[in-house]
């Protein structure tokens, strides 16, 4: 069988043996860490989109702008810290000038609102592949590991789950009809910076979920060497995908479905109260979706029965592609 993502990482990647002493979090996380000095670090992230995989040849421009900023912000509030730089490296078949005009309106729409600043970047011609880098400040000791979950922890969900994965059927022509917002969801996710920011130097542990709720809580488990039960009533579904479960019978479909780009966290209890008023000035909710448990594996409660599921979701070389 061909190796996996994560497989081919480990495997290939991650055994380098040169490390520096300002590297304070290397591979494995949602940002690399690196100590600049004066009490600070810097989180870097990189992602990249290739058409055929991530996006249709016929998406349009401005919302593949929007979507490509907002996915690598995402992995930099999932470690709590500020975006300030990105790079850009851009592969296009042909400099189409209509294309251009779109893309770059809908990137920059979404780096002024974080005042996020273009430092660099690469141009080439070929098939259509975006990949950005970007980078934030955050205090030396508060960004939000993987690693970090504790027993009783409460784990808590940012804004919906499931309505970014109602729109890959429509962009793939399998619901068979169209619902506005969940397309708004899928090709123009809103990274959840400042409930970021709110949760660093006050939660365990955080992860954005861009490839389901069960494998990036999963990944969490994994890294912190703990489980959990996530209680399927406490979800935070929309009328949406509650309706797409009640014709399908599908109810495992919003722990599976991807790019949501949520933050998933988990909070120790003595900071439940203070965190959660905090939380409340977001004009998104944070909903409490389970409990950090020490028996290892994920487990969902549903009508009262406990279910376990397996921490599995998107891979490259493991899936099929859009
Ligand atoms: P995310 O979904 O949060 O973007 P990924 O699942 O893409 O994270 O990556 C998991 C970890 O592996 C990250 O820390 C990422 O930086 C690292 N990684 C991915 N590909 C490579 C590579 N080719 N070389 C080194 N590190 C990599
Ligand atoms: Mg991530």
């Amino acid at each position: 069988m061909a190796l996996s993502e994560f497989e081919l990482i480990d495997r290939f990647f991650k055994r380098q043996s040169v490390s520096h002493r300002a590297t304070a979090l290397g591979i494995g996380d949602d940002c690399a860490l690196l100590g600049i000095g004066d009490g600070v670090e810097l989180a870097v992230t990189m992602d990249t989109l290739v058409e055929g995989v991530h996006f249709l040849a016929d998406v349009d421009p401005e919302a593949l702008g929007h979507k490509s900023l907002a996915v690598n912000l995402s992995d930099l509030a999932a470690m709590g810290a500020l975006p300030k730089w990105v790079s850009l490296a851009l592969t296009l078949p042909e400099p189409d000038e209509v294309w251009l005009g779109g893309f770059t309106s809908g990137f920059f729409e979404l780096a002024k609102v974080y005042s996020v600043e273009l430092i660099g970047g690469d141009t080439t011609q070929g098939p259509l592949t975006i990949t950005l880098q970007v980078m934030g400040p955050i205090g030396e000791g508060l960004a939000i590991r993987r690693s970090g979950a504790q027993p009783d922890d409460l784990i808590y969900l940012t804004g919906w789950l499931g309505d970014a994965g109602l729109g890959l059927k429509i962009a793939q022509g399998s619901l068979g009809h169209s619902n506005a917002q969940a397309c708004e969801r899928f090709y123009r996710p809103v990274p959840r910076v400042e409930a970021g920011l709110i949760c660093a130097g006050s939660v365990n542990a955080c992860i954005d979920v861009s490839d389901g709720l069960a494998a990036d809580l999963g990944h969490i488990l994994t890294n912190s060497g703990v489980g959990a039960t996530i209680e399927w009533e406490c979800l935070p579904l929309s009328p949406s995908v509650l309706n797409f479960i009640d014709n399908t019978g599908d109810w495992e479909f919003p722990l599976y479905a991807g790019d949501d780009y949520e933050l998933c966290f988990t909070v120790p209890a003595n900071e439940q109260l203070e965190l959660e008023s905090r939380l409340a000035a977001l004009d998104y909710p944070c909903t409490r979706i389970g409990v950090i448990e020490q028996d290892p594996g994920l487990r969902i409660s549903k009508d009262s029965t406990l279910i376990n599921v397996p921490t599995t979701g998107f891979q490259h070389f493991a899936n099929v592609t859009i």
